[in-house]
């Protein structure tokens, strides 16, 4: 998984992406090779900055706003979630990855929950 594929579980509105991946909807390295390809050649992709990033991201659209033609994700998460689709159906939902790479990108998304997590706890 690249760097931009793990800075995306940092980012402020991917949690639920993270969630996702965590309960084992998590896309297959093909899958997500091929919406990667199809998302980096849509005329939809944006590049932004998240609240809080320090690095501007690839969102589908404008970030955290749904249209009828963009859903507003980040794109680096929704791509590797099964059941997320493309809002302009150029792709699809896809069955759930098993094995070593379902468990990589699970045990990734963990790591970088926990990280948040203790992130959080320890400005308290
Ligand atoms: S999810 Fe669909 S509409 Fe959004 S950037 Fe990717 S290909 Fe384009």
């Amino acid at each position: 998984m690249s760097a931009s594929n793990v800075a995306w579980v940092g980012a402020r509105g991917a949690r639920t992406f993270a969630l996702a991946v965590i309960q084992g909807d998590v896309a297959g390295a093909r899958a997500i090779a091929a919406r990667r390809s199809a998302c980096l050649n849509c005329d939809a992709r944006t590049r932004a900055r998240a609240p809080g990033a320090s690095e501007p991201s690839d969102w589908c659209g404008d970030p955290f706003v749904e249209t009828e033609t963009s859903c507003g994700c980040l794109l680096a998460g929704k791509i590797a979630v099964a059941s997320e689709e493309c809002p302009r159906r150029i792709w699809l939902a896809v069955r759930r990855a098993r094995g070593r790479w379902a468990r990589r990108v699970t045990l990734l998304a963990e790591q970088m929950m926990n990280t948040q997590l203790k992130e959080a706890t320890d400005g308290d």
